[in-house]
């Protein structure tokens, strides 16, 4: 997900900059049950114990009603032995019927306590064992508050008055239309997902077309799709016409690239499929083959500004042009594909691997596409907005609202900070170091080739592995003072006659043994530091010394320090009036 910029609000003659009206669903709003509006908390033994192999998902949306009739049919695999099954679902639904292995339930067999539905089985089911599910529910689902921050359904109109739907659930999760293990790992093996609504209306969903039928006055599409993330799996519903292009890879194989969007945007989306190509050509020269090329790259024009819906993008962005020659909010989402839908997080405090990772493929990109100065340019713009309250990465579990929280939250540092790190740690261990574990890391090994990889998880330690092995050094130091702690590194630099000395301080117990270029009299050298210190002697006591000339190392800045509380103690002058 991109993060959400200010939005300016033109009252009267004031400009106010408002803060953004929540990300990740507040627990504490009175229009979701606590537990549904979390995502990804700690499972239990239960949930620990199963393994969705298969789910036929058939769901009917009915725009006029704003409701939805669901009827998920689960195989699940028993890891351990089972005596229940559990699913989050979203307690707002009627559950109207609960099968196992064929054989409906008593009312008493079954319960969905806030959200959380135990199903008792009437037999247990031994480990490696399988058994069916069948959920029939229907309802309202949750309207989104602020899609796709604060999620659930979208029920929109298009310019000319036609339905338009969709859904965003990140950070809130599945569970808001259809009974899923809402946990990064816990992805359903393979998805059937088939869909009714009011003809003459499109559905654009994950994977691959399968079927389409025309029944009168309703439609089914019939999608499917190979181990989708959870909070991918979306529903993008409209009076759709689309693009489309066979993309030949570079890795040999070729796929397609759609884009579902409204009538009258043909021209605007033929430019982005075009675009695409070029997103794809960069990503598999430098990460790899891209994941999902058995199914295809997806993107849909949606009533939200975007989210990266596994081979299906939500796009919003209204085609607007950019002084960089692309659309940025595109390819951040589709960055997706491969940090966030191919590499998931395990664990909500690894969120910087989806949204770091995720955001620094932005100024590489420009480097690729049009060379240094537009890297430097969106690293700049990036390094101003780093707010380092708390960790990006914490070393305890945290729950999803941690995103949200502006006060004692992340800000934007999942993102900005998140680049930042990459950035650094590219130059501490060289490109050959730095891309071989971004590859490894994506795909579980280097040389990935469509077809030899699967879906991988891993944490920000299983990510330090491998840099370590690639890098052929232990980076404990690293790694703890840029992602386990909050304070970023400060570099002391003092003159002493003709004595220049560097010395880093953190907070980590580490010795921080970032090197660092200076430049003296136009000179440029690379200044080891071992112990966290080093001593130079210049030519004379006063030549003009640059430190970091060339913007390697993130670290503590007092310009942009003191500019950021100028920033807010203006913004609450203006809120205060
Ligand atoms: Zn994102």
């Amino acid at each position: 997900m991109r993060k959400l910029r200010a939005i300016v609000l033109m009252t009267g003659l004031s400009a106010l900059m408002v803060a953004p009206a929540g990300a990740f669903t507040d627990p504490t709003n009175s229009d979701i049950a606590p537990y549904t509006a979390l995502s990804g908390a700690p499972m239990d033994a239960i949930k620990q114990a199963m393994e969705t192999t298969h789910l036929g998902l058939s769901l009917r949306v009915d725009p006029k009603s704003k409701s939805i009739a669901g009827i998920a049919r689960y195989t699940v695999q028993a890891l351990s032995e089972l005596n229940a099954v559990e699913f989050d679902l979203d307690p707002r639904f009627k559950i109207t019927s609960i099968s196992i292995d064929g054989v409906e339930l008593g009312l008493s067999e079954w319960r969905n306590d806030g959200g959380k539905l135990i199903i008792d089985l009437p037999n247990a089911v031994g480990e490696a064992g399988y058994v069916d599910v069948q959920i029939s529910y229907g309802g309202q689902p949750r309207i989104a508050p602020n899609a796709p921050w604060d999620g659930g359904f979208v029920w929109a109109k298009t310019p000319a008055g036609q339905d338009w739907v969709a859904t965003a659930v990140q950070g809130t999760g599945c569970d808001l239309f259809w009974p899923c293990l809402d946990h990064p790992t816990k992805r359903v093996g393979m998805l059937d997902l088939s869909v009714t609504v009011p003809a003459p209306l499109v559905v654009a969903a994950n994977g691959r077309l399968s079927g389409v039928e025309h029944n009168g006055e309703w439609s089914t599409y019939r999608w499917q799709a190979k181990y989708p993330n959870d909070y991918g799996v979306s529903l993008q519903i409209g009076p759709y016409e689309t693009v489309s292009t066979d993309y030949k890879s570079r890795h040999g194989n070729s796929y397609p690239i759609t884009f579902w969007h409204l009538p009258g945007h043909h021209d605007q989306a033929t430019r982005l499929v075009g675009e695409m190509e070029d997103y794809l050509d960069f990503f598999e020269s430098k990460i790899g083959p891209y994941p999902f090329g058995n199914e295809k790259v997806g993107v849909v024009e949606t009533p939200h500004k975007g989210m990266e819906h596994q081979t299906i993008n939500a796009y919003g962005n209204k085609f607007v042009l950019s002084a960089e020659g692309y659309d940025e909010l595109m390819q951040h989402e589709f960055s997706h594909e491969y940090f966030a839908n191919q590499l998931t997080g395990k664990r909500v405090a690894d969120l910087w691997l989806h949204e770091g990772l995720g955001t620094y493929m932005q100024p590489l990109y420009l480097d690729w596409k049009d060379g240094r100065m537009a890297y430097n340019a969106k690293m700049s713009d990036l390094r101003k907005r780093i707010v380092s309250k708390v960790p990006v990465a914490p070393a305890v579990e945290v729950q999803s609202t941690l995103y949200d929280d502006r006060e004692k939250g992340w800000g934007g540092d999942i993102y900005y900070k998140g680049a930042w790190i990459a950035h650094t740690l590219r130059y501490l261990v060289g490109d050959e170091a730095f891309f071989r574990s971004l590859t490894r890391l994506v795909y579980g090994r280097a040389t990935p080739k469509p077809g030899n990889f699967g879906h991988q998880v891993a944490s920000t330690d299983d990510f330090q592995r491998i840099v370590e092995e690639e890098y052929g050094s232990e980076l404990d130091w690293f790694f703890n003072t840029y992602l386990r702690e909050a304070e970023l590194p400060k570099l002391s630099v003092t003159r002493s006659g003709s004595r220049l000395s560097l010395v880093w301080d953190t907070v980590s117990e580490d010795t921080f043994a970032m090197p660092v270029e200076i430049r003296i009299e136009g000179d440029v050298q690379t200044v080891a530091m071992p112990e966290g210190h080093a001593t130079v002697t210049l030519p004379f006591v006063d030549a003009h010394v640059t430190v970091d000339p060339y913007s390697k190392v993130l670290r503590e800045n007092e310009a942009i320090a003191a500019w950021r509380s100028q920033e807010a103690a203006d913004r609450q002058k203006k809120q205060a009036k």
